[in-house]
């Protein structure tokens, strides 16, 4: 069997979205695991709504997923060129071609006149179907369309009897009558070449073996199979791949959540796990297993174990999984990926001393098995950088205000301003002690303390919050809550 020769080919009209990300993920598995070659090509023939940003962004989600392609966009290769609009001459060629082979035409219809067609079509309650009558125009009845300053399309003339097939690695032969195909067009007016004529030109002389697309093109299909066909190019495999859809089982969008690769990256999602994520997003080896590496999913899939049925996208799980993916990261690593975070946010420089860094990681070490998202770093552990940070109102009138928040707060202000040391073995003493004179559970001690130094009741182990905020700070912190509490009981 020829080498596997797969490709993604967006269009840039628009951000990469989670959808187009899996159709890229599933390319790159499958040419990775046969040894074939992933093709990038910029599918930009709509020249209104193509724009440079959205091809910059494109790439950037893929390198962000870590999708490297072996030929296209700033790599090159001996396919190329890889943007459509940089290969206009060559479907000018495949559509002459046709045209001397009487398979295409030129169609001087203008706007109105094809809607009138279809006026009437729908008044018969027929198919809207182009009825072909260009297809025999005379040398003289072209000129005299030209003559009038009309600009002809170039329509493809369709097998409209019988049927086309098409194999479908996912879904089995898929029959499409071909009385549902019409007279298409595959250059319009100003010379730029139709999705469904450009992409067959390019699969064919890219040599792609795979077709891995979303399955919303399963019906431009048959069309671009009867264009093999009357080009004499060899049909390639085609695989359609499931949608994803929201919660409601409506087509995934933005009034879901983040559709963006690049919008998930700055939310603070890891690659591997977005990886991991999408890869099961309509694909799975078996039940049991949902943690994948990389290498993995390169070992184990396959197009055969892709499903029939559309993908819910579970923005829950993705953020589970993205935890685990946290958790599984060195200190290290989770230092360089969250400092940006913390930086952004202005907790802490962007080139930190030996001495702040030791601090960070001491303060990224109480987070890392708490967060699931990057960025909520920043305001999980503000309040160890920071005196300008907000009470939880709840917590704070729940805890400080009620029961015995200020005998505690007052309790603790003079017994931790006689520690030397904000330690572990130096702290313990100070809050067994309260308990005793107090007469409280160890619980009730510290909650109160909890909300002064972090303005929640909910943080790391309070030994070593205290240990970090240190002695000073800790001690500001308790006036500020029992100011807060006197304030708060006058009003
Ligand atoms: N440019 C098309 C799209 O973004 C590509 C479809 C295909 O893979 O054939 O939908």
């Amino acid at each position: 069997m020829s080498k596997v020769r797969v490709r993604f080919a967006p269009s840039p009209t628009g951000y990469l979205h989670v959808g187009g990300a899996r159709t890229a993920l599933y390319n790159w598995l499958f040419a990775r695991q046969q040894g074939g070659t992933f093709v990038l090509r910029i599918e930009d023939t709509d020249l209104a709504r193509s724009t440079e940003e959205s091809v910059r962004g494109i790439l950037e989600g893929m390198k962000f997923l870590g999708l490297d392609w072996d030929e296209g966009p700033e790599v090159g290769g001996n396919y190329g060129p890889y943007f459509q609009t940089e290969r206009l001459g060559l479907y000018r060629e495949y559509a002459q071609q046709l045209m001397d082979a009487g398979r295409a035409y030129e169609c001087f219809c203008t706007p109105e006149e094809l809607e009138e067609q279809r006026r009437v079509q729908r008044e018969q309650k027929l198919d809207l179907h182009y009825d072909g009558r260009c297809r025999h125009l005379t040398e003289e009845q072209k000129q005299a369309y030209r003559a009038e300053g009309r600009v002809p399309v170039i329509r493809f003339v369709a097998e409209t009897e019988g049927q086309t097939v098409i194999p479908d690695l996912i879904r089995g032969p898929v029959v499409f009558p071909n009385n549902q195909v019409d007279d298409f067009v595959i250059i319009k007016s100003d010379g730029v070449p139709t999705y469904n004529f450009a992409v067959v030109i390019d699969d064919a002389l890219m040599e792609i073996t795979h077709v891995i697309r979303g399955e919303d093109h399963i019906p431009n299909t048959p069309k671009q199979i009867q264009l093999y066909k009357a080009l004499g190019f060899p049909i390639p495999a085609f695989a359609h791949i499931p949608m994803i859809l929201g919660s409601d089982k409506t087509r995934l969008s933005k009034r879901h959540g983040a559709t963006s690769v690049t919008q998930f990256r700055d939310e603070g999602y890891l690659p591997d796990a977005m990886v991991n994520y999408l890869a099961l997003l309509g694909w799975g080896y078996d039940d049991s297993q949902t943690l994948f590496s990389r290498a993995e999913l390169i070992e184990k899939f396959s197009l055969e174990r892709v499903s029939k049925n559309p993908a819910v996208f579970d923005f829950q799980k993705l953020q589970w999984m993205n935890g685990v993916y946290i958790r599984e990261l060195s200190l290290d690593e989770f230092y360089e990926k969250t400092l940006p975070y913390l930086h952004n946010a202005g907790l802490v420089p962007g080139e930190p001393s030996a001495e702040q860094k030791q601090m960070i990681m001491a303060v990224l070490k109480e987070m890392q098995s708490r967060i699931k998202l990057l960025s909520e770093v920043v305001e999980m552990s503000r309040y160890f950088f920071t005196e300008d940070f907000q009470y939880n109102e709840d917590a704070a009138r729940k805890i400080l205000l009620k029961g015995e928040g200020k005998t505690v707060l007052e309790h603790l202000r003079q017994a931790l301003s006689q520690v030397q040391e904000f330690n572990h073995a130096e702290l313990e003493p100070v809050f067994n002690g309260a308990v005793e004179s107090l007469g409280l559970k160890l619980g009730k001690v510290i909650q109160p303390l909890r909300v002064a130094v972090t303005g929640t009741n909910v943080s790391p182990g309070i030994y070593e919050v205290l240990e970090i905020v240190g002695k000073e700070r800790t001690l500001a912190r308790i006036d500020r809550a029992l100011a807060w509490i006197a304030q708060a009981e006058q009003a």
